[in-house]
């Protein structure tokens, strides 16, 4: 290299550096910390039979715990490039999902969205204890996070502006975008007001939400409509209603976002966590419990 070339790229490397830090943040799904909520809300409400198979499955750097790998699938995104399109599903701009025409990657694939993926990564997991080519150890950290996916509002959003991700917006005073503020915002700053900085104090707040003020609806959230391998199609539904009424609604490029609308809106992203978290653990209650635990219902362990 000639010297002047070694000036140069001495020179972009803190440009290609810098670019990366005010690179905005990559569209995923619940952040980190809602993929860990959900996960730790399930884990409690697994049974036995779940319970072990789940830490049969796991692989060793999970230290016995379903929650440390529930945002793996955020981080093979960019490796696992196929999988890319089965952390949401978007409509045509229209305010219901249907699967025929809503689930499917930009090539037209079909069954290649959320839904398609959790009916999938279940399927696949009924073969545990048989013999089977699947990795089933991926399935389970591929369905723990799509589970969590399908009940973030937005992952069941507008194809126009790729579920809140193209519409720039102000979360109080910095710039983010409206899909950001459903990932990650609300839950930050739901914890840092309500929660003394604390996840777990957080998921602790959920836990008991669940044993006491949405006691009731538990009943309802384990039902569904259209049962066929999942009740997916149905999550599906109610997040893009969570869509039109709470995410999008009143929304413009360039809002500024605050109060009025953290205020209005936390309280769906809790009970979006705490749904997805029973719904997670009904599922793989199922799929573990040998054809008897569809009757039983969730019993905290
Ligand atoms: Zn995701």
């Amino acid at each position: 290299m000639a010297p002047h070339h070694q000036q140069r790229a001495l020179l972009l490397f803190p440009l290609v550096f810098l670019l990366l830090l005010l690179a905005p943040p990559l569209a995923g799904a619940w952040g980190k910390e809602g993929h860990i909520m959900v996960c730790k809300i399930a884990e409690k409400y697994l049974s036995e039979k779940a319970a072990a198979a789940v830490q049969a499955l796991l692989p060793e750097s999970a230290g016995g715990e379903l929650c440390t790998v529930c945002p793996w699938a955020d981080q093979v995104r960019w490796h696992y490039h196929w999988a890319s399109p089965l952390h949401y599903a978007n409509t045509p701009q229209v305010c219901n999902f249907k699967y025929s025409r809503d689930c499917h990657n930009s090539r037209g694939q079909q069954g290649m969205c959320v839904v398609g993926a959790i009916n999938n990564y279940t399927d696949q997991l009924y073969s545990y204890g048989q013999k089977t080519s699947y990795n089933l150890t991926e399935s389970l950290m591929f369905l723990a996070h799509f589970v969590g996916d399908v009940h973030q509002p937005l992952h069941v959003g507008f194809q126009d502006d790729e579920g809140g991700n193209t519409i720039t917006v102000h979360w109080y005073r910095r710039k983010a975008n409206l899909h950001h503020v459903w990932d990650v915002s609300i839950i930050d700053t739901a914890i840092k007001d309500f929660y003394n900085k604390s996840m777990d104090t957080m998921v602790e707040a959920l836990k008991m939400n669940l044993t006491d003020g949405w006691s009731d609806d538990i009943v309802h959230w384990e039902n569904c409509k259209n049962k066929h391998a999942t009740c997916a199609n149905d999550y599906a539904i109610e997040s893009i209603h969570y869509s039109c009424n709470y995410a999008y609604k009143d929304v413009e490029q360039d809002i500024t976002l605050g109060d009025d609308y953290f205020f209005s809106r936390y309280p769906i992203v809790e009970k979006r966590l705490a749904q997805a978290g029973i719904r997670l653990a009904l599922v793989l209650n199922r799929i573990f419990g040998g054809g008897e635990a569809d009757d039983i219902p969730l019993q905290v362990q």
